[in-house]
Order: C-alpha cells, then structure tokens, then sequence
C-alpha cells in the first residue's frame, strides 16, 4: 500500500503550522516548527512571493490531506464522493476523513499520531464490533465499537499513547479507557470536528 515515507516535520514546515504527525514530539520543544519556523529547503528563509488563489485553495488541500495523511489519488476520491453526498460538499469531505479507522484510533487516544493509528490498525490489533479490522481507510458508522483487541493491550506504544490523554473530549466518541474500547455515537457535525481548515477552499480547488 502505498504512503507517504519522506520526512513529517517538513510537511508542516512546508504549511507553516503544527500538523501534528509525530506524536508526543509534536507537544514538546523538539518541535520543527518551534525550531524552524520557516518553510524547508535551501531558500526556506528568504524565498517570499505573493501566493495567488489558486496557491492559497493548494496549501488548505495539501494541509488538510496532509494531516489525515491521505494519498492524492485517495483524497480526490473523498472529494468525489463527499461532492456526491447530499449535504455541504465541504463538511461531507471532512466527516468521511474524519471517520476512518486509522483516524479514530488517534482520536480516542489508543495511537500517538494518525500514521501510528494506521499501523496499529495494519498489524491486527483493532476490532471494530468484535471484529479484527486492518484497512486504516475503512468508513467507521455510528454505533461501532472500535476495541484494542485483548492481547495488544500491553504494547508499549499504545500504553504511550494513553498517557497523553486524548480521546475524553469529544462529543462524538465515546471511549471507555479501562477497557480500551471506544464508540463513535454520531457522525461528527463540522463545528465538532477538532481541525482548522477552510475546505472551501478545497472545494473550490477540485471545481475547477
Ligand atoms: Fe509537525 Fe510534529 Fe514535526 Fe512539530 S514535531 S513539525 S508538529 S510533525
């Protein structure tokens, strides 16, 4: 399956903000943007320009698909069906990010970051409804249970996770921590979602 495998600190050097893609690093001061705060690159620090609006609807796409670390080719897809759905184009795209497996595992707090969530999900260790599911992509529905299955629960990195506390928050999920089992009770309405971004500008972008 293909991903993204070059350098994450770049990614949000590149959008100028926090994109949070590397787990308890991202809070700490070893944070590139912290350090950095420019873009990457040999002329990072003095290569300025005026953006134009297309430039502008590119950054909030690649920022956005970015974050969910979504291929382009699958983030297209997202952008058709969501363009499909009945409903605002733009707050479609951002629930059916939003309720990826791999993303709902970040969320309720059993990953570090959503690239640990998608292969925690990879290598077997998340049930939805009693289930084992390993496709990082799959649409969770309301009322499904994801669960940490029984012998993956002593792994470090999910003990790790936990630590730092997400996932008690959201409206929208419910989590059980003693258990590691957690539930999405509604499909997210965009005020609720936990991501700013203007996905107009998204729309915009793949309207063309
Ligand atoms: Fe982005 Fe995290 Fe790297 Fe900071 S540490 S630049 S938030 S990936």
């Amino acid at each position: 399956m293909a991903r993204y495998t070059q350098a994450n600190c770049k990614l949000c050097r590149r959008e100028g903000e926090k994109l949070f893609l590397k787990g308890s690093r991202c809070m700490s001061d070893k944070c590139a943007i912290e350090r950095r705060q420019y873009a990457p690159g040999q002329h990072g620090q003095n290569f300025r320009r005026k953006v134009s609006a297309y430039g502008l609807q590119l950054r909030e796409k690649q920022k956005v698909r970015r974050t969910y670390g979504v291929l382009e080719s699958q983030f297209r897809n997202y952008f058709k069906k969501a363009d499909q759905k009945v409903g605002i184009t733009g707050d479609n795209l951002m629930q059916m990010l939003e309720v990826r497996l791999d993303n709902l595992v970040y969320r309720l707090g059993f990953a570090p970051s959503r690239k640990a969530a998608r292969q925690i999900v990879r290598h077997r260790h998340i049930m939805i409804d009693g289930r084992i599911t390993d496709i990082p992509s799959y649409q969770v529905r309301p009322g499904q249970v994801i669960k940490v299955k029984d012998k993956s629960k002593n792994l470090d990195i999910i003990h790790g996770a936990l630590k730092m506390g997400r996932g008690d928050d959201i409206s929208w999920l419910r989590l059980n921590k003693a258990s590691l089992e957690g539930e999405l009770v509604e499909i997210p309405k965009r005020e609720d979602i936990p991501m700013t971004a203007n996905e107009q500008l998204i729309v915009e972008l793949y309207s063309k």
